[in-house]
């Protein structure tokens, strides 16, 4: 076994100029080259001792695996080691700034922890009977009434379990109540800029999807929307603040357009940080809109999850709101409604989305943060967002193309172009050069209406200085791609990995270790 099996060739930049292999082990100082699992260790090692197992009457009937199964064999000590070190290889929010736009990675306090780690949180069961379990059934009532109450909403389903689970609560609650009165419809209308989850949405829940063009100043076109109105559609699908980090002005005009025309208005409510506290969408004639608990309440989130994604519904589509629901009856005692057959109040329910009752860690951490901030604790957090955001914008848009800073304001995240930088730059070299600079890169090429879109979202937890040092990061980087430095076309130089064939490696992605030779098949690295 060699160390660089992977494919990785050490090599450095140093002043533009490139070494080749800088050490023998293919380590970086304290960064440690790490082979796949299956390429260390042997079946003769093992983390446990057992005892030989009892001769058995064998009951599988010649079904019996012929050949060993093929797991990696590995020592404790090196089971350990081979998870730290890659652990190393990665960055996560409590290693730096995580300027993703859309996403919100914000700081998770630890006091969220604290409390989701109370035993009798904990360590529910969720079969264990109502009786034994109405602190828990507490806290998901508490949250859902802060959710109803900071969106202005009139009912809430708190079982999603992500942002695109609650589009397709918020979407089957809509399908239900058009059915309800016998006016199936089959067009869900979403603007140019939304995230990929609303139309994939829609499709899964078997509408016809049509785009609705952008206005020159990136927000919907309400002119264009009102025009494709008509009674073939069920619901425009709208995210506000929108994908380019812009408030929706219109917002009233285009849910009141919608209703007249007999269908309904569904909400992308992941951008909810920006404005929390300051705008309940309530207000603003939304029907139904998810919560994203693992952005706007902190909760920890990257990697696939786990998330939470409760849906507020309004008065409209409150009697379709899938189960469970948790009540509180007029002596405080908490119930959840669980039976389709439930009372004439949940007749109406289309059916229910998870197993249990959603993510009890994720509601328990959410409660805490909103709790410890309080309401006007909420209402600062949008505006520090909205704040450290607009710093990002007016620091940066002298080097980096800003496409509607004409426009005013952001709201809580900052959207560049790759306009102005040098021939044959792009804003993957931007983001290359950003991972050198120790920076997870931000949101690139989306959302879609900007050419080379870079989407920076720095969120109310970051202080100045932190803000201060990766602008001069960013700047930095964007000179250098404006100015046609060549190094930058070979960054990143100081990650684990260099630049990998990032189509090869989606097209055709190798998730299975196959043995060749002894040795791993090189993965679609360069
Ligand atoms: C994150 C996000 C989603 C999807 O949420 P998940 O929890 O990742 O499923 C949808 N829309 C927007 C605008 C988002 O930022």
């Amino acid at each position: 076994m060699t160390i660089n099996q992977s494919g990785w060739k050490p090599e450095i930049a140093v002043s533009g100029a490139v070494l080749a292999s800088p050490t023998a082990t293919g380590n970086r100082a304290l960064m440690l080259e790490e082979p796949l699992i299956f390429e260390i260790g042997g079946m003769e090692r093992t983390g446990v001792d057992l005892a030989e197992a009892p001769a058995a009457p064998n009951r599988l009937g010649g079904m019996e695996r012929a050949t060993p199964i093929g797991l990696p064999g590995l020592s404790e000590q090196e089971t350990v080691r081979h998870y730290t070190r890659l652990s190393r290889q990665n960055y996560a929010i409590d290693l730096g700034l995580f300027p993703l736009g859309s996403c919100t990675m914000k700081h998770n306090p630890r006091l969220n922890e604290k409390v989701a780690r109370m035993p009798g949180f904990a360590d529910l069961h969720p079969l264990a009977p109502q009786s034994a379990v109405q602190g828990a059934l507490a806290v998901v009532h508490e949250l859902g009434e802060w959710l109803k109450t900071l969106t202005g909403m009139a009912a809430v389903a708190m079982s999603p379990k992500a942002g695109a689970h609650g589009e397709l609560c918020g979407l089957l609650a809509i399908r239900a109540a058009l059915e309800a009165r016998g006016d199936a419809r089959s067009v869900i209308l979403v603007p140019e800029s939304a995230h990929g989850t609303n139309p994939a949405t829609a499709a899964f829940c078997g509408y016809a999807v049509e785009d609705i063009p952008a206005t020159l100043e990136g927000r919907v076109d309400l002119a264009a929307l009102e025009a494709r109105l008509g009674p073939d559609v069920a619901a425009v699908m709208i995210t506000n603040p929108n994908t380019c980090g812009l408030f929706e002005r219109d917002m009233k005009r285009i849910a009141d357009a919608v209703h007249a025309a007999g269908a309904l208005v569904y909400c992308d409510g992941a951008n909810f940080n920006a404005i929390v506290g300051r705008v309940r969408p309530g207000d603003l004639g939304i029907d139904a809109m998810h919560i994203n608990l693992h952005k706007t309440f902190s909760t920890p989130h990257g990697g696939g999850g786990p998330g939470s994604g409760p849906v507020v519904l309004s008065e409209a589509l409150a009697p379709f709101a899938p189960l469970p629901i948790v009540e509180k009856d007029a002596d405080g005692v908490f119930h959840l409604v669980e039976e389709e057959t439930a009372g004439a109040d949940h007749g109406q329910n289309f059916g229910r989305m998870v197993a249990f009752h959603g993510q009890m860690g994720m509601f328990t951490r959410a409660l805490a943060y909103i709790l410890s901030h309080g309401a006007d604790g909420l209402r600062q957090v949008a505006e520090d967002a909205v704040l450290n955001a607009n710093y990002i914008l007016r620091s940066l848009e002298d080097v980096l193309d800003a496409p509607f800073g004409g426009t005013g304001p952001c709201m809580h995240e900052a959207l560049f172009s790759d306009k102005g930088l040098a021939e044959g730059f792009s804003t993957l070299d931007v983001a290359k050069g950003l991972i050198d600079e120790g920076y997870h890169p931000m949101t690139m090429y989306f959302p879609l209406v900007v050419h080379g879109a870079m989407l920076i979202e720095p969120t109310e937890t970051e202080s100045k200085a932190a803000l201060d040092q990766f602008i001069m990061a960013l700047r930095s980087v964007a000179e250098r791609a404006k100015a046609g430095d060549e190094a930058l076309k070979g960054a990143p130089w100081f990650a684990p990995r260099r630049r990998l064939d990032e189509t090869l490696a989606a097209r055709k992605p190798k998730l299975v270790w196959e043995e060749v030779g002894g040795l791993a098949e090189p993965a679609a690295a360069e």
